[in-house]
């Protein structure tokens, strides 16, 4: 899954408000953020073979460290610790760690619905997915309802900001559509460059959407 993860990040907002939005942004793809980095670190391992399957060209074979589900749990747990060691309010310490807790694993989630079978239950085997990406336009509808109604779940928090949030919807929509029609990367470190890219510029986005009129 790709631009879909934002939406548990964005209905944590919904929950929790006071979150920071590019925080949550950040959480809901740390997994593929390190996944991204122990990839360009020869760690984790891809293939990419064009028309691997319908939905992209990515054969990903080896990611025991990020993609596995006790790595997701671990991820997961350590970012909820970490939130409750820094946090800087103490309102809500326990809820938001929680939450941010629950974004990091949400992702793992969101990869078993669409992934092909590459995701380990334990290190590198038993390796899971329920293969949405097989069905290309049904896993792009999918990313764009999660992403749209999660944006129209936020319309009330929005506040007066509503309209950046649906240009970021605009942006997260045509990223989407865009790993569709322009031609694949042709190696596993361009894609990994690409996405951390957009997850960069995504966080910036969130950031703009939410901050605070009054304080431009
Ligand atoms: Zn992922």
């Amino acid at each position: 899954m790709l631009m879909g993860h934002y939406s548990s990040a964005l209905v944590a907002k919904r929950i929790a408000p006071s979150l920071s939005l590019p925080l949550l942004f950040v959480s809901s793809q740390l997994i593929d953020f390190f996944w991204g980095i122990l990839v360009l670190f020869g760690i984790e391992k891809l293939h990419v073979i064009p028309g691997f399957n319908p939905s992209n060209p990515l054969d990903l074979y080896f990611m025991p460290y990020t993609h596995s589900l006790p790595a997701a749990i671990i991820w997961s747990g350590g970012a909820a610790v970490l939130y409750y060691l820094f946090a800087k309010t103490p309102v809500h310490r326990v809820r938001n760690a929680l939450l941010i807790g629950a974004v990091v694993g949400s992702h793992w989630i969101l990869d078993f619905i669409v992934h092909l079978p590459d995701l380990p239950l334990w290190y590198d085997s038993f390796k899971v997915g329920l293969g949405l990406w097989n069905f290309r336009y049904i896993a792009l509808a999918l990313e764009l309802l999660l992403v749209w109604g999660a944006i129209i779940a936020c319309r009330k928090i929005a506040g007066e900001n509503h309209w950046r949030y649906v240009l970021m919807a605009i942006v997260m929509s045509a990223v989407q559509i865009s790993t569709l029609i322009m031609p694949p990367p042709l190696t596993g470190t361009s894609v990994v460059l690409q996405l951390l890219a957009a997850y960069m510029a995504l966080t910036i986005l969130g950031h703009w959407a939410s901050k605070p009129r009054q304080t431009e």
